[in-house]
């Protein structure tokens, strides 16, 4: 590679030579640190600054109730805090694409779970999935195809990889509803614009809608991507945490030449601050290419994956019917949160779909307009903004998401409310382990009168119950 220097001069493989004399910078006005054109307006992701600007309102003493991060947060299994545990010492650097124990655990658990016939050399391993989708992002040919509304970081990260983000309309009654005729529609828009469709990003159960598609739209959208030619993305994050009543299908099982599954440890084992991911790649030649092209991009960048973080995934995926137990206890309480707030909001005649997985709702105060128009709120940011600073809600706005700024759509993360009132340490754990104790006799919260109740009583849920009240107190002053 051959670059021109700043100053003149060809230099060979990229490696800058140190001025010691004084140089003006050439344009007038530039700086030192001047910054790429690429980063000049990346804002910080908006999970992670809606989590931030949440703790830092809480350390000023306000009282928030943060529906704007999704983040599992469950006690860590036993298993998993013994592994760590047992592998603190090992300070080594790991294979770039993980630990082949990790590997060839991971590649088992997709063939166990999910019917998918991968191999160990198909697995990459990294600090979390969402590396793992900008690394392929940026390796994978091509621009990329997004459904609208999408997860909040897929569009600047394709952006950063100097790629066109083509939105993909969906059905507004079932954001999932990515038809043939949409994808088509937005393929052929896209090439008579000059972009270059090639890959599709797609992720059930969904971040923000907690949709999951079902079983035989799965088939039609992954026949419809080899159609057309495209690798697929899935994004299966949340495959764990469906609630029960439909089950999780991933595409891979019908293009398996052309799907890469994603997924990890943050959501089904509460741990997302351990920063563990995977992607499952395709088998042949174009596979073992595609993942020697992540290995090095890794290599460059993130190097490897923290061993006894490794060393606890080993634990996660190999077969553990204990752990089996706290997944789908796990996944039953995040359920049962959604669906009671869900008939909680349907109640103050708020309306969203009804989730199948993760911990998300995604309501809609379009009914509400011209109410929140007269109150100068005329897109989802501001209608987000408003419940912050005068609801002490935190939330993100679909405009996030994708969805144009006009849609009056919110993202409510309720992974949050299962959290005990004033307790800390130890007494945190134990009341959240009672709760997952008492999962599996829960109702979904709408099913019937006694669908919120345990065998034991009623869930005490008082985080969620006040998140509850506080969206009954502020669409109450949208009927004045
Ligand atoms: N995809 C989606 C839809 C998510 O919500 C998340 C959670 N942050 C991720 C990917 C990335 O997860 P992680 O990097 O923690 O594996
Ligand atoms: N997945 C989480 C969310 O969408 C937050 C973590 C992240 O963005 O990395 O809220």
């Amino acid at each position: 590679m051959r670059t021109r220097a700043h100053g003149g001069g060809m230099l060979k493989h990229g490696v800058a030579r140190i001025h010691t004399t004084t140089r003006k910078p050439h344009a007038t006005g530039a700086t030192p640190l001047g910054l790429a054109a690429t980063v000049r307006s990346l804002p910080p992701s908006a999970t992670l600054r809606m989590n931030e600007l949440v703790a830092a309102r809480r350390g000023a003493g306000n009282e928030i109730i943060h529906l704007g991060f999704g983040q599992a947060s469950f006690p860590l299994s036993p298993q998993l805090r013994q592994a760590i545990a047992d592998a603190a010492s090992q300070t080594a650097y790991p294979p770039v694409l993980g630990l082949p124990a990790l590997r060839a655990a991971i590649a088992e658990y997709l063939g166990r779970t999910r019917g998918l016939a991968v191999a160990a050399d198909q697995i990459a391993v990294a600090p979390g999935s969402k590396p793992l989708i900008y690394a392929l992002v940026q390796v994978l040919d091509g621009d990329v195809l997004l459904p609208v509304p999408s997860w909040v970081s897929y569009g600047p990260q394709v952006r950063l990889a100097g790629k066109r983000v083509i939105p993909v309309a969906t059905d507004p009654d079932d954001h999932l509803g990515l038809t043939p005729e949409a994808l088509g529609h937005a393929i052929a828009r896209a090439r008579h614009d000059g972009a270059d469709p090639r890959i599709l990003v797609v992720n059930s159960p969904s971040n923000p809608t907690g949709g999951m598609r079902a079983p035989e739209g799965v088939e039609a959208l992954a026949l419809t991507a080899r159609a057309h030619g495209l690798a697929l993305i899935s994004d299966e994050i949340y495959a764990e945490l469906a609630h029960g009543w439909r089950e999780h299908v991933s595409p891979a099982r019908f293009y398996p030449e052309g799907t890469i599954v994603t997924g990890g440890l943050s959501k089904a084992f509460s741990a997302g601050g351990w920063r563990l991911g995977y992607a499952a790649v395709p088998g042949g030649d174009a596979g073992r290419r595609l993942i020697s092209a992540v290995r090095a991009l890794a290599s460059e960048i993130w190097s490897g994956t923290a061993v006894p973080i490794q060393a606890a995934a080993v634990a996660a995926y190999q077969p553990d019917p204990e752990l089996d137990v706290y997944v789908r206890r796990s996944a039953r309480l995040h359920g049962h949160i959604v669906a009671r707030f869900q008939a909680g909001l349907a109640e103050a005649s708020v309306v969203c779909a009804r989730p199948a997985g993760a911990f998300y709702l995604y309501p809609d105060f379009a009914r509400w307009r011209e109410q929140l128009s007269e109150r100068g709120i005329t897109t989802s940011a501001a209608l987000a903004h408003h419940l912050l600073d005068e609801w002490g809600i935190a939330t993100l706005p679909a405009s996030e998401f994708g969805e144009a700024p006009k849609a009056l759509r919110l993202r409510l993360a309720t992974s949050l409310l299962g959290e005990p009132d004033g307790l800390a340490g130890t007494a945190r754990e134990e009341a959240l382990w009672d709760l997952l104790a008492r999962a599996d006799g829960l109702g979904d919260g709408t099913a019937s009168e006694d669908g919120a109740r345990t065998p034991g009583g009623v869930l005490a849920l008082p985080a969620l119950d006040r998140a509850i009240g506080r969206f009954h107190d502020f669409v109450a002053t949208l009927r004045d």
